[in-house]
């Protein structure tokens, strides 16, 4: 994929002749149409001050991002996730209410495990994610999603409230996700549930019965009891909530689980939040993009379609995204791998900035705090005599605290191979009447890798000399 230099230039809304300047000092001799690549195009565009991060941001712009008008709002089934204590029967419950509900139901399918399943009561759909624990809980708070729209907090009759109990209350009341309380396994002859509703009251849960706000179950997962009540009191207080989402639109969502399939390759459970996925769609997954190929449900179903608080388990993706991810669906395909493109690079230079490469400017920092004792250097040249020259000087340049190395120096532009050679030996690359080239040029603003260009050979040792000292001032 490609833009004209007169296209770019229309689009950054700046004269056509100013970008050609800029690209002759990158060393590319082009004319008004000639085709850019993507990646020249993305360089360009951030010289001139647009912002990856802008592009990025613009995706809500792009996906329709105006409020849904209320008309357009249908009501969508509720998203549940359920926390506990360890041992309490999160995943007893989970499998007692899922196969309950497949016996029930649809029987023949072979349930898989995508991440979440919903089951059905009277003709209403209820959405489990059945990662329990609040570990994917946080983790996904953590990275901004909101999925879950209740609580199921599990406490055992016979072991009561326990610390990851607490932690879950904490965890529910932090993210303002209503709690709904399964006092399981009340089949056992030591099971205690009014004390359970006792320890409850601390935290200010207070049972419906006692007077309270709080929807209290008992249940057992073990012997299948009351499983079908405490459905009820989740589609109960989805009512109260007044979930809705216009399915009629784009969709947007979340990634819940995600892993790589050696036949299928990238594969994701897509909470859908709002709109409808349908298969063809194409996608931006935090930095991957694609198309989806095929989409299918908890019970190994083809799907075409899935709208608000359906989970599907897509394929078609570029890569393995994280739980946690925003997916959202796009008309075109282009956009899709521009935006997951200008995603990469940010992420690249936000890793790039975490370790610290070696800049002429912080090289005194470096050199102080002693983790810099070696500073290595690549000289580029346009003839033989400079670059020994410029070798040489820099060479004697060496004191007691610092030894400089020229570990490479050669005739021509500055290469690829240069700037992976110095990214992989944290070097500076010194480039004396020469340029890098476009593609060296690009993965040194990836790399992190500090190239410095002079035509005068004092000006180089000089800086270099300077930045050895602490004295080279900060260019601006
Ligand atoms: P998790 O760690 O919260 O997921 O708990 P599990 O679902 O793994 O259950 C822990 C143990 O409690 C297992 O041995 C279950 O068989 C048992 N258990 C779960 N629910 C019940 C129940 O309702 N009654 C009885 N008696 N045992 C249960």
């Amino acid at each position: 994929e490609t833009i004209s230099v007169g296209e770019l230039a229309k689009r950054m809304g700046i004269k056509a002749t100013d970008l050609i300047k800029s690209l002759m000092k990158m060393g590319m001799m082009v004319t008004i149409n000639h085709a850019l690549d993507f990646d020249t195009a993305v360089i360009l565009a951030s010289e001139y001050g647009y912002e990856v991060e802008n592009v990025a941001v613009d995706l809500d712009e792009i996906h329709e991002s105006a409020p849904d008008a209320p008309e357009t709002l249908i009501k969508r089934p509720p998203v549940v996730t359920i926390m506990g204590h360890v041992d309490h029967g999160k995943t007893s419950l989970l499998d007692a209410i899922r196969e309950a509900n497949v016996i029930a139901g649809e029987a023949g399918g072979i349930t898989q495990h995508i991440g979440a399943y919903d089951v059905e009561l009277d003709g209403r759909k209820i959405t489990f994610l059945d990662t329990p624990g609040h570990e994917a809980f946080t983790a996904m708070r953590a990275r901004g999603a909101k999925v879950t729209d209740i609580v199921i907090l599990v406490v055992a009759a016979d072991d009561g409230v326990m610390p990851q109990t607490r932690e879950a209350i904490n965890h529910s009341k932090a993210a303002g996700v209503p709690i709904i309380v399964a006092i399981n396994k009340i089949d056992k002859p030591d099971a205690r549930a009014e004390r359970v509703k006792q320890e409850l009251m601390e935290f200010g849960l207070v049972a419906s019965e006692w007077g309270g706000d709080a929807t209290m179950v008992e249940v057992s997962a073990k012997k299948r009891l009351n499983l079908e009540e405490l459905l009820e009191m989740i589609l109960l207080q989805a009512d109260v909530m007044e979930l809705k989402a216009n399915p009629d639109k784009l969709a947007k969502g979340t990634i819940v689980e995600a892993k790589l399939d050696r036949g299928r390759g990238p594969v994701a459970t897509v909470l859908v939040q709002e709109g409808t996925l349908k298969t063809g769609d194409f996608c931006v997954v935090g930095i991957h993009s694609g198309r989806v190929r095929a989409m299918q449900n908890d019970r190994g179903e083809k799907v075409l379609e899935a709208g608000p608080s359906r989970p599907v388990e897509v394929i078609g993706l570029s890569g393995v995204p994280d739980a946690g991810d925003v997916f959202v669906s796009l008309k075109d395909e282009k956009q899709a791998k521009e935006i997951a493109t200008l995603r990469q690079i940010k992420q690249r230079e936000a890793e790039l900035a975490k370790h610290s490469k070696i800049t002429l400017e912080d090289l005194y920092k470096q050199i102080q705090s002693g983790e810099v004792k070696d500073l290595n250097v690549i000289v580029k040249g346009d003839v033989q005599g400079s670059v020994e020259a410029v070798g040489e000087s820099l060479r004697k340049l060496s004191t007691d605290a610092v030894r400089l190395n020229v570990i490479h120096s050669g005739v021509g532009a500055i290469t690829e191979t240069d700037v992976n050679l110095a990214a992989a030996s944290n070097t500076i690359i010194i480039g004396f009447s020469v340029r890098p080239e476009v593609k060296a040029q690009l993965m040194a603003e990836k790399e992190g890798v500090d190239i410095r260009l002079y035509s005068i050979i004092y000006d180089a040792v000089e800086d270099v000399k300077k930045a050895m000292e602490g004295l080279l001032a900060p260019t601006l």
